[in-house]
């Protein structure tokens, strides 16, 4: 992907620690042992004095960041690391394109999600969210959390690397949220409650898919929006991340064999030939994964 001209989405919360693990507890809290050299090494350098630094470590990237607001975010991580730069632009993307589709076929205003990056685990209106669960989106608060170190697991443990494999995870939790802006989730959820756990399941499925032919969406009309977006291969790595993540093959992964009643994703065949779906007709009209008889 080409990001370089892809404004970063403002709408992001940041929860990390200051570090990961590596912190010094400097005033009851935990600070990054970058900043700290950074910070002594810019005071060396431009006579700032390192407290400064501390508190508002985006000086150094040349951000804007209020006074009253950086103090009263402590824990906000110093650095703007390249993975979360890559989160925030891809989330500026879809934010943009959503509107577009939204503006251009259902002729209504999209409000688009806040995204928070956290370690290890974090509150939300959905329960404790936690880093082994993957990335989420919870309706109830309408935030997708995401533990960047999922984007590692995602290369080393499922084999599925590269910067678009890691967007379409992103583009899978807003496409989430847009189902929840269009009522999908609610419908789903009432409908789940009068069923057994199987049809249950199967109705997540279908939930899921959507997702994935909506990120499909979402890639498709973003190529078109900006030319520059997509390179040769991007559209492989996804459909090659669909299919690592398929319920059949975390299942067989994870305890050697297939429950196909507890799939709650769809199988890595389903997840490919929706993301397919969503990519080849760019149309959110045939993401309707609720009227097929057959996924
Ligand atoms: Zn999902």
């Amino acid at each position: 992907m080409r990001l370089d001209d892809e404004a970063e989405s403002q709408n992001v919360e940041d929860r990390r620690g200051g570090g990961g693990g590596f912190g010094l507890p400097i005033g009851g809290k935990s600070i990054g042992i970058g900043t700290v050299i950074i910070a002594l090494a810019a005071s060396y350098f431009f006579g700032i004095d390192p407290s400064l630094i501390f508190q508002g470590a985006s000086v150094i990237q040349g951000q804007q960041q209020p006074a009253p607001q950086s103090q009263a975010q402590p824990h906000r991580p110093p650095a703007a690391d390249q993975l979360s730069v890559f989160t925030r632009k891809v989330l500026g993307n879809t934010e943009r394109t959503w509107e577009h589709i939204f503006e251009t076929d259902l002729n209504r205003r999209y409000a688009p999600p806040t995204l928070v990056m956290f370690t290890g685990a974090t509150p939300t209106a959905c329960g404790t969210g936690q880093s082994a669960m993957g990335p989420f989106y919870c309706p109830a608060d309408q935030k997708v959390y995401i533990d960047l170190s999922f984007y590692n697991e995602l290369r080393q443990r499922f084999g599925a690397g590269g910067d678009f494999a890691q967007a379409y995870v992103i583009a899978h939790e807003v496409g989430h949220h847009v189902q929840n802006l269009l009522g999908v989730s609610n419908k789903v959820d009432a409908a789940r409650r009068r069923m057994g756990e199987a049809q249950a399941n199967q109705l997540s499925v279908r939930m899921e898919l959507q997702a994935d032919c909506l990120a499909g969406v979402w890639a498709a009309t973003a190529g078109k929006l900006n030319q520059q977006l997509l390179e040769p291969g991007d559209i492989e790595q996804g459909l090659k991340a669909a299919a690592a993540i398929g319920d059949d093959r975390l299942q067989k992964q994870s305890q050697g064999y297939v429950v196909p009643e507890a799939f709650t994703h769809g199988t890595s065949e389903q997840r490919v030939r929706w993301l397919r779906q969503g990519l080849t007709t760019g149309d959110i009209r045939k993401c309707d994964t609720f009227a097929q008889r057959q996924l």
